[in-house]
């Protein structure tokens, strides 16, 4: 057997801060990196053209990096319970390394393809790499996983965090008779994202790969991080990081991303400085707190947590979710979100939060309708969170609070007082005064006259039928 170590990156596209990756370079000065362009998950129908964008280019980017330090990164495109472990036997490869993953799919699948792995005498080794704390570690004193975030917060930050691993560096790569042998296994060169279908020609909010990923964290840790807690609920400034993406794919490590705020902190000057700073470490608790709720209860990929909610009537009339989708519904701000998401593939949490609430409370829609439309267009889509920010929205998933009802025209008061972010995503609404902007009451025939739907629900009404169905399910499910 020779002394090749195979690293498998999956959602950890990077030579820097991976644990896994660390781990190989310790055995072996042969580590070659190996990523499989998965038709199950690239034929699945909520796939975001910019979000594949984004995959393809950071893998560009890592396959550059793996070149600079003497090895390769090896492309399979097929199913990776069988390309992996024939990939692995072909190169009569020591062992095969990977990060563990939270997602019921990607569980399953590594449970096959260890089973395939070891049945050929190849050892694996697997890390825990995207969460500062594995699921294991984080649980109730009766052992139980958390459903509630403010203690998993609790006893989830007085933990102490490991520091970055090191960067690959050094290594050595396939020969040239190896790398005919992995050909001949099935590897491919790197296809463009429109060369899988995917076409995506605007700009993303952050570039691919680990440089642009690391530059937009000290960015932010320079001048946003201290402002956040202020700034972070207000669509029309750029008061947050802009990282989801790069944190969904492990561009950047989380250890990495975790010491940048430590260091934040030690530069702090005020309590509101550091009081922001500590906002953001919280949002990076959320996006564990979901990715261990999606490790300890799969079944919420499927549908609603609490019970009151798991069989709710909603009317999911397709012309509001159509409405919805192109930003048509009426309702300014919804509209103006819906729009933001459509041309970058990102959309404010703030409006995440609002769009959400809005089709579940007010059109009456069923969360999961938005939560795979989003899917189908954030290029940071990541099940996760996404079905966390979904579920606590639709009042259905682990948040305490009963019914969470968002009125657009308040929230666009409170956090879009000028009407900056409406202006700039619906140009056509731009010489509206603010006031109607703000409420959605513009006048008729201003709003004949810029092509502008009238709000298609009324909000008050609607609000009180999703309170009323409410309380009915509440009796049958008791
Ligand atoms: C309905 C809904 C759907 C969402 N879908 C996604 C999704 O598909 N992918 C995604 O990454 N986030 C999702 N979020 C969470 C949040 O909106 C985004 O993470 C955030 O807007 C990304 O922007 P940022 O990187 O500038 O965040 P920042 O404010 O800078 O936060 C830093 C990082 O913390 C994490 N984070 C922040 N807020 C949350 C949160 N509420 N839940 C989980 N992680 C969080 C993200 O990794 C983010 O990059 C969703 C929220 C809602 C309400």
């Amino acid at each position: 057997m020779s002394d090749l170590i195979l690293f498998w990156h999956r959602r950890d596209l990077r030579l820097s801060d991976n644990i896994g990756l660390a781990a190989a370079q310790q055995q072996t000065k042969k580590v070659v990196g190996v990523f499989c362009l998965d038709p199950d998950i690239l034929e699945r129908d909520d796939v975001a053209p910019a979000r594949v964008t984004y995959m393809i280019g950071s893998l560009q980017s890592l396959k550059e990096r793996y070149n600079q330090v003497g090895s390769q990164l090896l492309i399979l495109q097929a199913n990776p319970t069988q390309a992996i472990p024939a990939l692995a036997t072909a190169l009569n490869a020591k062992a095969v390394f990977w990060n563990w993953d939270v997602e019921p799919y990607a569980k399953e699948r590594d449970r096959t393809v260890m089973i395939a792995l070891k049945e050929k005498g190849i050892q694996v080794h697997n890390n825990w790499d995207q969460l500062l704390h594995p699921p294991e570690d984080i649980r109730t004193g009766s052992n139980q996983p958390y459903t509630v975030y403010t203690p998993f917060w609790r006893n989830w930050s007085s933990k102490p965090k490991a520091q970055p691993v090191e960067t690959l560096t050094d290594v050595e790569g396939l020969t040239q008779q190896e790398k005919e042998t992995a050909q001949q296994a099935g590897t491919v060169e790197l296809p463009t994202a429109k060369e899988l279908g995917f076409a995506w020609d605007n700009e993303l909010v952050t570039a691919p790969g680990e440089t642009a990923a690391q530059e937009k964290l000290e960015e932010f840790c320079r001048h946003a991080i201290t402002e956040y807690k202020e700034q972070r609920n207000f669509p029309g400034v750029h008061g947050t990081s802009q990282l989801s993406a790069a944190l969904k794919f492990g561009v950047i490590g989380v250890r990495t991303v975790w010491a940048a705020t430590l260091a934040a902190l030690e530069d702090s000057r005020s309590d509101e400085t550091e009081a922001s700073i500590k906002a953001w470490q919280q949002e990076l608790a959320w996006r564990e707190f979901y990715q261990h709720a999606m490790y300890n209860f799969p079944e919420l990929a499927e549908g609603a947590f609490r019970k009151t909610l798991k069989n709710f009537p909603y009317d999911n009339n397709p012309e509001y979710f159509q409405a919805w989708c192109e930003g048509r519904t009426g309702y300014p701000i919804v509209d103006a979100a819906m729009r933001q998401m459509k041309e970058i593939g990102w959309m404010h949490n703030r409006c995440r939060m609002i769009v959400a609430s809005f089709l579940t409370k007010d059109l009456l829609i069923d969360p999961r309708l938005g939560e795979k439309y989003f899917m189908q267009n954030l290029y940071d889509g990541d099940l996760s969170a996404n079905n966390g920010g979904w579920q606590w929205s639709a009042s259905s998933g682990m948040d305490p609070k009963p019914v969470r009802i968002f009125n657009p025209a308040s929230q666009a008061k409170k956090f879009d007082p000028e009407g900056e972010y409406i202006r700039e995503w619906l140009p056509e609404l731009r010489s509206v005064d603010t006031e109607h902007l703000l409420s959605g009451d513009i006048p008729p025939m201003e709003r004949y006259a810029l092509d502008y739907p009238a709000p298609i629900v009324d909000h008050n009404k609607q609000q009180r039928q999703f309170k009323e169905r409410y309380q009915q399910q509440k009796a049958l499910s008791n």
